[in-house]
């Protein structure tokens, strides 16, 4: 499988392997500029069946790809009616995770950053392959799209190892999806696999739903001690900073960093749920 022109023609790699794997029974996309016709013949390749449609007017068409004859339409008319449960189901979503995100959309605390929000429900260390954070599926919304089209997050935006959100960051079911997509992927695209765990496995601290930075590093208590940043979204000064330095000290209502013993630049937390240290390491 050619999974590099999977991907230049802006299919997800992983996902089409799920789908060729019978992970995942439809395949849902965007159609990519110019790709359409590449798209259909890559189906026709393989023997899958797709629809191409327009389910919203606010929204470009979709392709629904899938092994199965009859999915394709079936999921455009589950996303048509709005029918979000069946629609999880076809592109292979966990139901725990379905319903949990359909509760965060209708309820008031939809204030709070999915990611924050996700966070707050993860018990115990959350899990690397869990970690959907430079991914925008479902998350983007109600974002600023200049957000989305930051340099480094749109570098990664494909690094995840499950493409919905989880109900938390050590759902059960979630691990299971991506323990198997990283399997594959080891399998069929080694170097992607391991581009993708080196974005993954980080220490993420999170200021907003797309503003954030992770960080290689090892946290110990208070501290984080660290390299490599990536800044995404944040501040030109903050940014500086991060560059700069190589540890952190979170507080309560701040956040310190510090080149070895040197304080560098404070970050005032705004509340709770700004500037959160998420362990994914
Ligand atoms: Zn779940």
């Amino acid at each position: 499988m050619d999974l590099k022109f999977i991907s230049a023609i802006g299919l997800n790699p992983q996902e089409f392997l799920l789908l060729m794997k019978d992970t995942k029974p439809v395949l849902r996309s965007g159609v990519p500029p110019g790709n359409s016709k590449n798209i259909e013949s890559l189906c026709k390749e393989f023997g899958l069946y797709f629809l191409k449609k327009r389910f919203d007017d606010s929204m470009d068409k979709q392709f629904y790809i899938s092994k199965s004859r009859g999915l394709p339409r079936k999921a455009y008319e589950a996303e048509r009616q709005e029918n979000k449960k069946e629609i999880g189901r076809l592109l292979g979503y966990p139901e725990c995770c379905v319903n949990s995100f359909l509760n965060y959309r209708t309820k008031s605390n939809s204030k709070i950053p999915m990611i924050i929000h996700t966070f707050s429900k993860t018990k115990g260390k959350p899990s690397f392959y869990t970690n959907n954070i430079f991914n925008s599926n479902g998350r983007s919304s109600n974002i600023n799209q200049k957000l989305l089209r930051n340099k480094e997050r749109l570098k990664r935006h494909n690094h995840f190892l499950i493409s919905h959100i989880p109900c938390s960051y050590n759902c059960k079911k979630s691990i299971e999806i991506g323990t198997r997509t990283l399997r594959l992927m080891k399998q069929e695209m080694p170097e992607f696999a391991s581009e993708v765990l080196s974005s993954l496995r980080r220490v993420f601290i999170v200021f907003d739903e797309f503003e954030f930075v992770a960080l290689r590093g090892k946290i110990n208590k208070n501290e984080v001690r660290y390299s490599d940043p990536i800044v995404v979204n944040l501040e030109s000064k903050t940014e500086k900073a991060l560059k700069q330095g190589n540890r952190i000290v979170r507080g309560k209502d701040k956040i310190e960093i510090f080149k070895d013993k040197t304080p560098i630049y404070t970050i005032k937390r705004k509340d709770e749920n700004h500037g959160v240290v998420m362990d994914f390491t």
